[in-house]
């Protein structure tokens, strides 16, 4: 993202404003106890301010009445210091987990929000380099969200601090208090200055510290072990990696040379600060001033100083930070919502599709994918996509299915324009399976089921029986109550890449929709378990209009016609006979993957 834009239209104010809003909505209290917090940690610096000057008051006068004054000021500056320094302590802790929770809720409005929007967006490079920017300033307690709500919690307390100090001071002398501010005026610059200039340069030295990762990760992975031996890539990577960290090295030289000649400005003021403060006191002890008056203005200004500190470290965190919370609420408010028609699922049992003279590139690309397609996939239909990886099968089912716009003509399933759909009515229509299969830390039933209720168990042990699953979910300790994955449960339990492919399918038939998708459902499944799903794949989609796509073309067996994509579209069209006996693509295909089965396995085309 153009970095100027963001500077040009991030305004603080707007964004501090609706995090104390959300604040004020979710927790109101929060304030009452900011209020408290506040008064009680601004008066813990002015004891240890007040406490030196009384002692040395009480000391100088060398009587017996001064010592016991001495004890008791002693005593009461640790009752109070105690009893303050605890109420801050005590405040500050329990309000922590409170502002957690605020980010908790941000987290799950971005949450909500990334599994609202329309797919494509999921697809998308460039957005999802966006949105890493906006989920940053959800992801720890110290950083973005809570920590700005942690900062404005504590900064009350040192702004007060300041003003009090500032007002007691600026009567003994406003010149002390002018050349602190000058002070914090300067680094205020210095750290908004290095700030913006890491900032401006934050992409380049990500890309550095990406590509040094990668050839870090390379290395350290031993899967690359044999490639790295066999193909002695070890000088090339090394060479890489000398190229990927001297750009790093001079890429911060630059910054911190910037930086070192920006911290320069920063002493001169804190010179000029120590040095109106020092010569103004020491002058003013010279003409009468008690030493008890010195230490306690001393330690004032110590005491300011350091809150000013503070207090510019808080305003250049929150101003930092605002910039990831502003890219936070752009996202949150931006429209980026599925778009679709308000037609309801149809409600003729099965699906027959139509791509009308359809052409198709995906957002941001130039190449076409399809070039006026027209392609009709009758009701109970069942058709085999084949073609090369990259040919355009799971292309051809995500418009299917909706998840991307054609670019120009239309899909019309049975009969209604695909746009007119409602997207979520749509997606009802489709059990689909694809390559990459996710499981999700639920249940297995829930896994099956895709819902936490109503889960109707009996189908689930049916669905389970018909992909071959019933012995592994019965050897499971809880069966279909089991957890799935470690992440939430321990116990959780792991699934092979078959039998979790298998249970994608469990979850595809359980579902139960009008038409059926698999997408190389079969890709990690071994031989027999792969001829076992074939084998079922006719009463699996009993019924129903049926897409198998594969690049191996045993999968054609039990389909009624096949398409070869090929190119920028349909190659071929016809059943297993008709492309065989026009001695084509599809047949020169065949009969390489023909040949190399019989070779290996020395059978013919049911072997795969
Ligand atoms: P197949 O399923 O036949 O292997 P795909 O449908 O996945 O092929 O891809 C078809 C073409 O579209 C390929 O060139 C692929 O690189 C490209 N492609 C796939 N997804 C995207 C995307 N989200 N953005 C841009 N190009 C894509």
């Amino acid at each position: 993202m153009d970095n100027k834009k963001v500077k040009a239209s991030y305004s603080l104010r707007a964004v501090l404003g609706r995090m104390l809003k959300k604040a004020a909505d979710q927790n109101p209290r929060l304030f009452a106890v900011c209020g408290i917090y506040t008064i009680a940690a601004a008066v813990y610096p002015f004891l240890a301010v007040a406490l030196p000057g009384l002692l040395l008051g009480e000391l100088q006068k060398g009587s017996q009445a001064s010592l016991e004054a001495v004890f008791g000021i002693v005593a009461g500056y640790f009752v109070l210091a105690a009893l303050f320094g605890f109420v801050r302590t005590f405040l500050n802790e329990g309000t922590y987990s409170k502002l957690s929770f605020l980010r908790l809720d941000y987290v799950r409005a971005s949450s909500v929000k990334i599994m609202e929007m329309a797919y494509p967006h999921t697809e998308d490079a460039s957005f999802l380099q966006k949105y890493e920017k906006a989920l940053i300033a959800t992801q720890s307690n110290d950083n973005g969200v809570e920590g700005i709500y942690h900062k404005l919690f504590e900064m009350p307390a040192v702004f007060l601090t300041v003003a009090a100090l500032g007002v007691f001071i600026g009567r003994l002398s406003l010149w002390i208090v002018a050349g602190l501010f000058l002070n914090l005026a300067v680094m205020v610059w210095v750290s908004a200055k290095n700030h913006s200039l890491r900032y401006e340069k934050k992409e380049e030295e990500a890309a550095w510290s990406r590509r040094i990762g990668y050839y870090n990760r390379a290395t350290c992975d031993f899967t690359y072990g044999k490639d790295i031996r066999m193909y002695g890539l070890k000088n090339r990577i090394l060479e890489n990696y000398r190229e990927q960290i001297e750009g790093y090295r001079s890429l911060n030289r630059m910054l911190s040379g910037r930086e070192y000649r920006l911290g320069l400005a920063g002493l001169i003021a804190a010179l000029v600060s120590d040095m109106l403060t020092y010569g103004i006191l020491i002058a003013r002890t010279a003409g009468g001033m008690s030493i008890a008056d010195f230490s306690m203005y001393l330690t004032a200004v110590l005491t300011l100083s350091a809150c000013l500190r503070q207090a510019a470290e808080q305003i250049r965190f929150v101003i930092q930070e605002g910039q990831y919370v502003h890219e936070l609420y752009r996202f949150l408010d931006e429209d980026l919502g599925e778009k679709g028609g308000s037609h309801p699922a149809v409600a003729d049992g099965t699906l027959e599709v139509v791509f009308d003279n359809v052409s198709f590139r995906y957002p941001g690309s130039e190449t076409y994918v399809f070039r006026h397609l027209n392609l009709t996939i009758q009701k109970g239909e069942r058709l085999a996509v084949v073609g090369i990886n990259g040919a355009g099968k799971t292309t051809l089912v995500k418009l299917m299915m909706g998840l991307f716009d054609v670019t120009e003509g239309e899909i019309r399933i049975n009969g209604i324009p695909i746009q007119n759909f409602d997207k979520k009515a749509l997606y009802s229509m489709f059990s689909a399976v694809f390559q990459d299969i996710n499981i999700m830390a639920f249940t297995v039933r829930e896994n099956v089921a895709g819902r936490l209720s109503d889960i109707d168990d009996k189908r689930v042990d049916h669905v389970l029986a018909q992909v071959g699953l019933t012995e592994a979910v019965d050897s499971l300790p809880q069966k279909t109550g089991q957890m799935m994955l470690k992440v939430i449960d321990e116990d959780g339990a792991l699934l092979s890449g078959g039998q979790s492919q298998k249970l994608a399918i469990a979850r595809a038939l359980y579902k139960d929709a009008c038409m059926v998708i698999m997408d190389e459902p079969t890709a990690a499944l071994d031989a027999l378990a792969e001829a076992e799903i074939y084998e079922n794949f006719s009463e699996l989609v009993k019924g129903k209009t049926a897409v198998y796509i594969s690049h191996r073309l045993a999968s054609t067996r039990f389909c009624d016609h096949i398409a070869l994509f090929e190119g920028d579209g349909l190659a071929e069209y016809g059943t297993h006979e008709e492309l065989m006996e026009r001695r084509g693509r599809y047949y020169e295909m065949f009969m390489v993957q023909g040949k190399y089965y019989t070779q290996k396995g020395g059978e013919s085309r049911e072997c795969v």
